[in-house]
């Protein structure tokens, strides 16, 4: 046994002698979780479970378990296959306890991943539309022959030099950089994400003050959490922060949450607040100004790590340059925030307020706290929410500390690829326009809009994991583009199961679920670093049996391929001879002039970008890759503590240049390797100098990777780009404020997960489906009465500003009084009778001009299939799509959609019916007009020539060059595109 080995099992032996001298029992691997039902993973290869369909009879079955990651949410959870010895089917998914997230834990989501790879609806071979798109006619074709058109038009349009006609548009990634390391390899600033649908918003706010976009709260170790947001049953990483509340609440901690519903967060809460939709900043302000005015913020460390005196400089120069006289400057620049003041606005009564800040101020530096999508993804200035909230954080000194909240980046770890291409060179701006210069990501749902200002023409259109007809606001002028032959070339939809952007598709190319394609991902579940590996399970299977497995194909069902494979073959075709400069990205290195394989690709990573693991695994006799297969997971790193407050070595700081707020600057090459805490990415100035940290008190510190190395209460970028009224945390009257609504209107709240569903890919799984198929307006019993007496069941009409739904009310006092609610998982159509039949309705689609209406033709209804189980569907509803009512709101500095609807709801009339929508795609032009004169394009207020400050994160970013904006778009004149027909 090696010393490794040996000194491991002595950890393990002593852990599980102090667990077991409490009388508790412990899993030794990663997740070091007091359960003892898993199997231990030395009994992995064949482990036995009495088979309950035979009962009574005793008869065994033998399993191979075979880990894998779930693909549902964007938590990432470790799953566990167990695949039948006998047949080599996967029989159940279970949690795997060597995940140091999921600690062996799921939601309803993970196990009914079983339901997706047996969905007798699914898609299992290439399709290639043989009618007209949405005629819902197909014809099976070749991956050869669907690889050899897309790659022919994708070749010809780089080598045209109209490589911004190149688009991949993601909804779920589930994986860390694989699909950007593509698309810079073939040149192309294609990337679109669902970031500015979800949660731009949030990300903005922590922006600001980090430099890093998503906090990681450490719940398990607080002594008060305080959520905006739904997180016990479907909020962002969801199941590995739920379990850490709960535990959080077991050893005594209070949970603050704020949500205008009576959600199941909410239940579980100390404090409820349903404030008015998108006050939640008041409240936020009111809370910092108490703990600064009665002194129970944490002073030293406000002094040490904000930029106050950046903010004295530029705003206060009639002050003295010190500490106390920021604290008063602070309080002047929040007076009016009195608790009294915040009531009025949120319309929680101040004594209310009063206690919870007195709570905030008992937590100390245990204080955790998350805003994610909520308020932050409803409210015009949403994003001022989630810096409203850190800025409590931050006050606090609860910031990368036991109890508190890290930067994100501290607790996520992204390998270095094999092969790294270089940055695109083109900008394209129909994803990054220059009325959104600080745009958190893509304006990816204003596609159609921004492409008809442009006269644009996409000539290949990926979408993957994404449905925007259904899950975009404005849908009809989305399948308005996806028609547009003129616009869109060639679509291609990337999808595991139907959906209503697939039905207006080219080419429907089947992909993998969670356990038939290989992705790598971290996230920050809590103080620690980790990979996750989700894996083929049948391939990787046969391989524990000794067989060889060259392709994914050949373990899936039918012809459904895994991504990684598939962007290698499609890239070789791109670029045959490799004389594009492409096909060098996806080569081997080990047999040079010959494709990469998946095996390469995650070997080269785990042998040399992840620390640690070599050393685990040779400790065990595998190779890295084999470890991984066999334990699906493995923690780089626990605890990782104040990383901003990390020295910086000497060897790093060359020929330094400190500026007079104590930025330094270095010439010193940026070091390569894990645990580092990312700097801001400004090329080096005139002098070969970038920022490397701050000067604090005589030593030199990591700092966060802001422009000021500090966080920044004030943030220089906001006051340069256009902003200076929001360059502190500030309170933005939402578009649903009272003051904004019209008599009779109300808000509604469309932006509620179902725990037990996904937006757009879990129509296939019957488990699910089976416990959540509607999704009923939620309603309070005083509205219902002014309503002219509405009872649950009852069907209502709600209107928005360009169309109306019916659905069904649902009578609850769980919802504040004045607001309405819908969650936004439910509404799945078809238009056609093939395709899902567990949750799509069948209905009409008709249109007279821009004005477009749905109509139910036929629910859900039990039908034969290979799963007898299809024969016992008893549900007929499957909910109303609203988000196809809603006109565009985006943000006009997050670029966040504000989902908030300012409704009218009335009994529904004689000529509805349950499940209609219509809406004027046309008025939606209108409301877009209206939103985009909120904005201040980089072409009037950009401070440096730019069209977006370097240092702001984006995927995918290109080269500095193309942030230049022309000489052309600056005089207002570059030229539209001709659009050009197929
Ligand atoms: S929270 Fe549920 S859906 Fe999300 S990854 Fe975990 S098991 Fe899957």
């Amino acid at each position: 046994m090696s010393e490794d080995l040996e000194r491991l099992n002595r950890r393990v032996s002593a852990a599980r002698a102090e667990t077991e001298g409490r009388g508790e029992t412990f899993y030794p691997g990663a997740s070091r979780i007091h359960l003892a039902a898993f199997p231990p993973r030395e009994r992995w290869d064949d482990w036995v479970e009495l088979d309950s369909r035979a009962w009574p009879k005793r008869k065994e079955k033998r399993y191979m378990l075979v880990p894998t990651t779930c693909f549902n949410c964007e938590s990432a959870c470790g799953l566990l296959a167990y695949v039948d010895r006998e047949t080599l089917q996967v029989r159940k998914f279970e949690g795997n306890p060597e995940h140091p997230g999921s600690r062996g834990r799921n939601c309803a989501k993970g196990p009914a991943t079983l339901n997706q790879i047996t969905d007798p609806d699914r898609i299992l071979q290439p399709l290639k539309r043989a009618g007209e798109r949405g005629e819902g006619k197909w014809l099976q074709v070749s991956w050869d022959d669907a690889l050899d058109d897309i790659a022919g038009r994708i070749r010809k349009a780089i080598g045209d030099g109209r490589e911004n006609e190149v688009m991949y548009h993601v909804g779920r990634p589930g994986e860390d950089g694989y699909t950007e390391r593509v698309l810079a390899a073939w040149g192309v600033d294609g990337h679109n994400s669902h970031t500015n649908i979800c949660s731009s918003g949030g990300r903005a706010g922590y922006q600001y003050w980090m430099g890093l976009d998503r906090p990681s709260p450490d719940h398990a170790n607080a002594r008060v959490i305080f959520l905006i947001s739904s997180h016990l049953e479907a909020g962002h990483y969801f199941n590995p922060h739920a379990q850490r509340v709960i535990e959080a609440k077991q050893n005594g901690a209070k949970l603050i949450v704020v949500d205008v519903r009576l959600s199941n967060t909410a239940t579980h809460a100390d404090h409820w607040l349903a404030p008015h939709p998108g006050s939640e900043a008041a409240m936020l302000l009111a809370i910092a100004r108490h703990l600064v005015e009665t002194g129970s913020h944490n002073r030293e460390f406000v002094r040490r790590w904000w930029n106050w005196q950046e903010f004295l400089v530029r705003e206060r120069a009639d002050l003295e340059p010190t500490f106390e006289d920021f604290e008063r400057a602070f309080l002047e620049l929040y007076k009016e925030f009195t608790f009294e003041y915040a009531e009025a606005e949120s319309g929680i009564p101040s004594a209310t307020l009063r206690e919870i800040a007195g709570l905030v101020a008992s937590a100390g530096t245990r204080f955790s706290s998350h805003n994610w999508r909520s308020a932050a993804a409803g409210n015009l200035g949403g994003w001022q929410v989630s810096r409203c909230l850190f800025l409590l954080n931050a006050l606090l000194g609860a910031v990368a500390v036991e109890g508190g909240v890290y930067p994100n980046a501290w607790n996520k770890f992204v390998p270095r690829p094999i092969h790294v291409p270089p940055h695109p060179k083109k900008w394209n701006r129909l994803t990054w326009p220059e009325q959104y210069p600080l745009a958190m990501n893509e304006m990816s749902f204003l596609l159609p809009q921004l492409m008809e200002d442009a006269r644009a023409h996409l000539d290949v259109y990926f979408t993957r994991v994404y449905n925007p007809v259904w899950t975009n606001p404005n849908g009809f002028a989305w399948i308005e583009l996806l028609t547009d032959p003129e616009k869109i070339g060639l679509h291609v939809a990337l999808t595991p199961t139907w959906n209503e952007s697939a039905y207006f598709a080219d080419y429907v190319l089947p992909m993998g679920h969670g356990s038939e394609r290989h992705d790598i991902h971290s996230y920050e579940t809590h103080d620690a670093q980790w990979v996750g590996f989700r894996q083929p399970v049948l391939r990787a299977a046969r391989e524990r049996l000794g067989e060889k497995v060259a392709d994914t194909r050949e373990v899936n069902p039918g012809q459904v391929w895994e991504e990684n494979e598939f962007w290698v073959e499609l890239s070789w075709r791109i670029d045959p001879d490799g004389s594009m400069g492409i096909r060098q990205y996806f080569e081997s290195r080990r047999e040079p002039g010959t494709k990469l394989t998946v095996d390469e690709y995650y070997s080269f990573i785990f042998e040399n970008s992840v620390p640690g693991l070599p050393e685990r695994a040779a400790a065990e006799g595998l190779t890295p890759l084999q470890y991984m297969r066999r334990s699906g997971a493995f923690e780089v790193a626990r605890k990782l503590g104040p990383l901003h407050e990390q020295e910086v070595p000497e060897a790093e700081l060359e020929d330094t240049q400190t500026d007079a707020l104590g930025r330094v600057f270095t010439r010193a090459p940026r070091p390569a390797g894990p645990n580092v805490v990312p700097l801001p990415t400004p090329p080096p100035d005139a002098d070969g100098r970038r920022p490397v940290g701050v000067d604090l008190e005589g030593g030199v510190k990591r700092g966060f990777p802001t422009p000021s190395g500090r966080l920044e209460f004030y943030s220089s970028t906001l006051a340069e780009w256009g902003w200076p009224e929001y360059a502190v945390p500030a309170y933005i009257r939402s578009h649903v404020h009272p003051k904004n609504l019209e008599p009779g209107q109300m808000v509604l709240i469309p932006t509620f997960r179902l725990p037990t569903q996904i937006h757009t890919r879990s129509a296939n799984a019957k488990w699910l489906d089976e416990i959540a198929h509607t999704n009923p307006l939620w309603i309070h019993p005083s509205d219902a009465t002014r309503l002219g007496g509405l009872k649950t069941g009852d069907l209502v009409r709600v209107e928005t500003e360009i169309g109306y739904f019916v659905v069904k009310a649902w009578v609850t006092e769980g919802i504040r009084p004045g607001v309405v609610a819908c969650s936004h998982h439910m509404g799945r159509w078809k238009l056609h009778d093939n395709g899902q039949r567990q949750l799509m309705a069948t209905v009409s689609l008709e249109h007279q001009e821009r004005s477009w209406q749905i109509k139910r033709k036929k629910g859900v209804g039990p039908y034969a299939s290979s799963d007898p189980d299809t024969g016992r569907i008893w549900w007929t509803d499957a909910g109303v799509h609203q988000n196809l009512t809603f006109p565009v709101h985006p943000d006009p500095i997050s670029g966040q959609h504000c989902w908030h609807q300012a409704v009218r709801v009335t009994r529904a009339g004689p000529g509805d019916a349950y499940g209609d929508v219509w809406a004027d795609a046309g008025r939606g032009e209108e409301v877009y007009r209206r939103w985009l004169d909120l904005t201040r394009s980089a072409l009037r207020v950009s401070p440096d020539g730019n069209r977006r400050p370097y240092w702001l994160l984006r995927p995918l970013k290109p080269g500095l060059d193309s942030y230049r904006l022309t000489d052309q778009e600056v005089a207002g004149v570059a030229p539209a595109k001709p659009r050009r027909r197929r």
